[in-house]
């Protein structure tokens, strides 16, 4: 059983904190809004009134507030960081890489060992077997507490002593969500306007997946092989791609559909042509996205 100070009584944050109890250990906890942190008492929890008292004399703080902005006040007031000295500080606020090496390096400075996690799941979630939470950091401090973590999540995993990679997967993986969202908002606007019903669509697009599937497997293995010149292996041409999606800008442009995606994308299939890229594979267009 291990004793935790939890700052964060939020929608996540209540979710840990019960899982947490859940699985047998003690939580000190604090919320800005105080009622949030009571209403944890009924399942073994304790409420605390200030920060520096939640974190005081455990075995770990975790902290998981809305961002880093709010975190900071808290950690780095003197009562709170000299709390935390010689303890672990285990951050699962949402950050980027650059928060997180920042708040790494600020709590080595202090004498207190840090892990930067990354959580890849909803509140309903948290303790499930199938769930992923990324930590940065630590290693031996994440090797000591391995169980806790795993009872937050099942498949949770350390990915570096970077204290930032774990938040620089998060965005990552974040940013193939939303290209699938924002995809599907573009499939939408189509369907919509040209009357096809939402279920015939979602029928066709299950029995397309496999293909989706197949040429995202195959651009990411392009990318790491640096394989984006057009071969006999490239499954369609920027130039075929090209003329595909001209007739998505035909229907973005004749039937009044927002043209913000299209326009983004068709922006990185012109920089690709203008550089006489045509004949080359997908893949080329990563040359477009990261500055040399
Ligand atoms: P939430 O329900 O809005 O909770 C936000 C928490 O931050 C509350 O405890 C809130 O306190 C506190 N807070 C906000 N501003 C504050 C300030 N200035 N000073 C002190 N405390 C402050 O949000 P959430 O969904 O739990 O998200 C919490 C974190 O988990 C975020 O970093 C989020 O990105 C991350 N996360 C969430 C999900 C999700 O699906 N919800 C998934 C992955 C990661 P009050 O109760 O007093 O407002």
């Amino acid at each position: 059983m291990t004793t935790i100070g939890f700052l964060g009584a939020g929608r996540m944050g209540t979710a840990l904190v019960r899982t947490l109890l859940q699985n047998g250990h003690q939580v000190q906890v604090w919320n800005r809004t105080a009622e949030k942190a009571e209403a944890l008492t009924a399942f073994g929890a304790t409420a605390k009134p200030t920060p520096e008292e939640a974190i005081g004399g455990v075995d770990i703080a975790i902290v998981n507030l809305l961002d880093y902005a709010a975190s900071d006040a808290q950690l780095r007031r003197p009562a709170v960081t000299e709390a935390l000295k010689g303890n672990l500080l285990v951050q699962l606020t949402s950050g980027s890489p650059m928060t997180g090496r920042e708040t790494g390096e600020w709590a080595t400075g202090n004498g207190i060992a840090y892990l930067d996690g990354a959580i890849m799941a909803t509140p309903d979630l948290i303790g499930d077997p199938g769930t992923l939470v990324l930590y940065s950091g630590s290693r031996p401090q994440f090797e000591q507490y391995q169980a806790l973590f795993m009872c937050l999540g099942g498949k949770s995993a350390f990915v570096s002593e970077d204290f930032g990679a774990a938040s620089a997967l998060d965005s990552a993986i974040l940013a193939q969500m939303w290209g699938t969202l924002f995809g599907a908002l573009q499939a939408l606007a189509v369907t919509r306007v040209e009357k096809i019903d939402p279920d015939t669509y979602a029928t066709f697009l299950k029995q397309s997946q496999p293909v989706i599937d197949a040429a995202t497997k195959d651009l990411m293995q392009r990318v790491r092989d640096g394989r984006d010149r057009g071969d006999e292996a490239t499954l369609a041409s920027i130039a075929a791609h090209n003329a595909a999606f001209h007739h998505l800008r035909d229907i973005v442009r004749d039937r009044g559909i927002n043209p913000a995606i299209s326009d983004a994308f068709g922006s990185l299939f012109e920089a690709a042509i203008a550089k006489g890229h045509q004949e080359d594979d997908f893949a080329m267009l990563a040359r477009f996205m990261v500055a040399a």
